[in-house]
């Protein structure tokens, strides 16, 4: 079949095009259309080969029930059996809107759209687009996710094109929707009403209107064996092709992780994805790195996540790595849908953080123009197991300068350069917890020692490495003596690289 596609600007919305998709509904067939959640797979809900065609173009199981959309309160009492009194409160506040409540049905909702249960979940959309459709199709449209089911969601008509094209008589292409993730949805059949799917309306804010709502507690514990109440809850959903992992810590633990765990995987020769925020983006050194949003607005991180996901199918990766989000507000919803296109695979970040017992090395020369560069830049060149950020500094540094001309050459001769290197000062900046301090001469440390009033992390080579080697110090000699502190160098760095990889391996 060839799926149409039109293009529908919600401003200004063309009625002719509503018309024919409203008629393709009324005829029993498919429709899909952006809500403010999701794109939605419309069909007639009360007609039962409409419900089968969709469960055929989604892939979806047949037991996975289908939400009903109306466009108006008053359709409701037609397609449920009663109405909770709680119900006409939460409409007035929360509809149209991305809520969906679940009530007794009405005999004239087949089985095939509410999946062979004797309830039907019905929400009211707040789209203009959508609440248009609707009322063209007569006032009943069941809509599931326009994806095929266990991939991510749809949050673009290109999104819905990718999974359904050819599949469905009609895709109206509306843009971008504005919240997606699908819709919160109530269980107002037990009392208090439940929580079975977190979305843009939080308990909190249900609570506000309607005094306690409990949440489907399976939702809660993701080692739960029990089955959740709402059925689409029990599938893998939302999944992208590669692994995905979620890492759990303080942000910067989780940073801290990700960025070792795609380091491994870089030594590997292999590439990561990684879902990082505005905040955190830029820490990361090693593998494909997508920004979801930002922790300061939520809301942006639901809008990308799906598309997100999507776009990481079009990598050349087998694991993704997402750093985690607060469980408060929509963040609920985020990691509710994180969790499950993770299968809930999650790890913690302290274990992989706490092995790091340093994370950035200074090596401290006199004048930052030869010895300490030439080592720093030694070891940048090793495969470390753990990634270092690596530097040097100089004792005395009056003002910048470039490295020296003969240091250069050598470190040419081994196919290295220090081009872009510029000499700097050591200052107190360099004493931090995580950051390992190389002397060339043994006075240097102990100036360091005595000035900074320091008992940690400060070493000289010899000290760090157990090693008494002389380091030569070439400067203002021949070219040969700079030759003969690089191979020393070279030696030395064989071993630092040694001492270094058996702290990752939990050594000390
Ligand atoms: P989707 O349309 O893809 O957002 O999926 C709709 C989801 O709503 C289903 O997967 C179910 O989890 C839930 N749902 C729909 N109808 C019912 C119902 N009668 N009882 C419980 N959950 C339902
Ligand atoms: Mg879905």
């Amino acid at each position: 079949m060839e799926t149409i596609i039109s293009t529908i600007d919600k401003n200004n919305i063309d009625e002719s095009i509503i018309l024919s998709a409203g008629q393709i509904l009324k005829d029993g067939g498919l429709v899909a259309f952006p809500t403010e959640t999701v794109y939605g797979l419309g069909a007639n809900a009360l007609d039962e080969e409409a419900a089968k065609k969709t469960y055929a173009a989604k892939g979806r199981p047949s037991d996975n029930p289908l939400i009903v959309h109306i466009a108006e309160l008053k359709a409701l009492e037609a397609i449920v059996a009663e109405v909770p009194d709680l119900t006409e409160k939460i409409a007035k506040r929360f509809w149209p809107g991305p809520l969906t409540m679940i009530f007794k049905k009405s005999q004239i909702v087949p089985y095939g759209t509410t999946g062979g249960l004797d309830t039907v979940a019905v929400r009211m959309p707040s789209d203009k687009i959508a609440r248009e459709l609707i009322l063209a199709a007569g006032g009943y449209v069941s809509a599931p996710s326009a994806n095929t089911s266990g991939r991510p969601s749809p949050t673009t008509a290109q999104h819905v094109k990718d999974d359904l094209d050819g599949k469905i008589e009609m895709i109206l292409d509306g843009g971008s929707v504005e919240i997606g993730l699908e819709s919160t949805i109530l269980d107002m059949t037990v009392t208090p009403p439940m929580i079975l799917r977190p979305g843009a309306i939080t308990a909190d804010m249900l609570e506000e209107e309607i005094g306690e709502v409990a949440v489907d507690q399976t939702l809660l514990d993701s080692s739960s064996t029990q089955r959740p109440k709402a059925p689409g809850m029990k599938y893998r959903h939302y999944a992208p092709d590669a692994k995905l992992t979620i890492v759990e810590g303080t942000l910067k633990e989780e940073i801290l992780a990700i960025r070792q765990l795609a380091y491994e995987a870089y030594l590997q020769g292999r590439q990561v994805g990684i879902i990082a925020t505005n905040e955190s983006e830029q820490y990361y050194s090693h593998g494909i790195v997508k920004n979801i949003g930002t922790r300061e607005n939520e809301k942006t991180i639901a809008r990308n996540l799906y598309s997100v996901l999507r776009d990481f199918n079009e990598e050349d990766i087998s694991e993704i790595y997402s750093e985690s989000f607060a469980v408060q507000g929509i963040g609920n919803a985020i990691m509710n849908r994180l969790e499950k296109a993770a299968g809930h695979i999650r790890i913690k970040a302290a274990p992989i953080v706490e092995k790091q017992k340093y994370r950035r090395i200074v090596f401290v020369s006199q004048s930052d123009t030869s010895r300490g560069p030439v080592a720093a830049e030694l070891l940048r060149n090793e495969k470390l197991k753990q990634e270092y950020v690596i530097e040097s500094r100089g004792m005395v540094v009056l003002f910048p300068e470039p490295v020296n001309q003969k240091a250069e050459a050598i470190m040419k001769s081994g196919k290295l350069t220090l081009q872009n290197h510029v000499s700097k000062a050591f200052s107190e900046e360099e004493l931090k917890d995580d950051t390992l301090v190389l002397t060339f001469e043994q006075n240097q440390k102990e100036k360091i020692v005595s000035e900074y009033n320091v008992t940690e992390n400060v070493y000289s080579i010899n000290e760090f490495l157990d090693d008494d080697t002389e380091i030569p110090n070439p400067y203002g000699q021949p070219l040969t003596a700079y030759g003969e502190f690089y191979e020393m160098m070279k030696a030395l760095t064989k071993k630092l690289v040694d001492k270094l990889n058996s702290f990752t391996e939990g050594g000390k």
